[in-house]
């Protein structure tokens, strides 16, 4: 019976071990039942899966462009241990996002909208910012923890999360029949994704003002498709508050990232 107790002692440690995580710049409390091993190599396989469906563009300007400013992202996001890729898909879908790992795919109907590099660099911010703060991991831990129930501590433990993980991690990157087709981030990690997001692109040396423009323009696109909404929109719900969230973090974030890059 001692050693039972003893056990049950050794597994509550190891949830809370595990359950404690701090998102990177912003310090908020995560809920995480996933190591950041496990995202990864999850993030790797649907990697591949996307690549196998979709079609990569081969505009080779286009090409060039988004890893230039993806590399300049990825560089400010200082997260050497993810092998980044970036990817250009030939689609005419407002679509974007990054798997767990650093795996980044833009989709060439969201280029067409992004005229300017700044903008482009917000989007591709926002999609990395996501997987920088393991807002992937985070939603998984949630769905884990409402499905498993008394399961948990073996998730935790590392004992049975193969099968149940990768289930979960389908179901909210929509890999399968329709790849890139994300469930929605919440509101939270949205309005922490687009801080974190802005403050990558400054870091990377582009305006903090293509956010504004960007959020502005997909407010448009998306009003003038009425219930069409695009990928990008659809798991981004634009709202004045957004808007107004940017512009009152734009100023700051622009004199302590973008002009301190700027120096260099
Ligand atoms: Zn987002």
């Amino acid at each position: 019976m001692k050693r039972r107790l003893a056990w049950a002692f050794i597994a509550l440690a190891c949830i809370l071990l595990v359950a404690c995580a701090k998102a990177a710049y912003t310090n908020r409390n995560q809920f995480m039942l996933v190591s950041e091993g496990q995202e990864v190599a999850l993030g790797l396989q649907s990697a591949q899966e996307v690549l196998k469906k979709e079609k990569e563009s081969t505009d080779q300007l286009q090409v060039a462009r988004v890893q230039r400013i993806g590399n300049r992202i990825a560089a400010a996001a200082n997260k050497p241990d993810y092998k980044w890729e970036f990817h250009v898909i030939e689609k005419d879908t407002v679509n974007a996002f990054c798997l767990p790992g650093g795996k980044v795919f833009v989709y060439t109907g969201i280029m067409e909208l992004t005229t300017s590099n700044d903008e482009l660099a917000a989007v591709m911010g926002h999609e990395i910012a996501h997987a920088l703060l393991r807002h992937g991991g985070e939603r998984m831990s949630a769905a884990m923890a409402a499905q498993a129930g008394g399961q948990i501590g073996s998730i935790a433990l590392g004992a049975s999360a193969g099968s149940g993980a990768s289930q979960v991690f389908g179901q909210l990157y929509g890999i399968g029949a329709q790849v890139g087709v994300l469930l929605p981030h919440s509101r939270a990690q949205e309005s922490e994704a687009d801080e974190v997001g802005m403050i990558l692109a400054a870091k990377a040396g582009y305006e903090p003002s293509g956010a504004l423009s960007l959020w502005r323009k997909m407010d448009a696109y998306s009003k003038s498709k009425g219930q069409n909404v695009p990928g990008f929109m659809s798991t981004h719900p634009t709202t004045t508050d957004r808007i107004a969230a940017i512009k009152a973090k734009m100023g700051g974030i622009r004199t302590k990232y973008y002009q301190q890059a700027e120096l260099r």
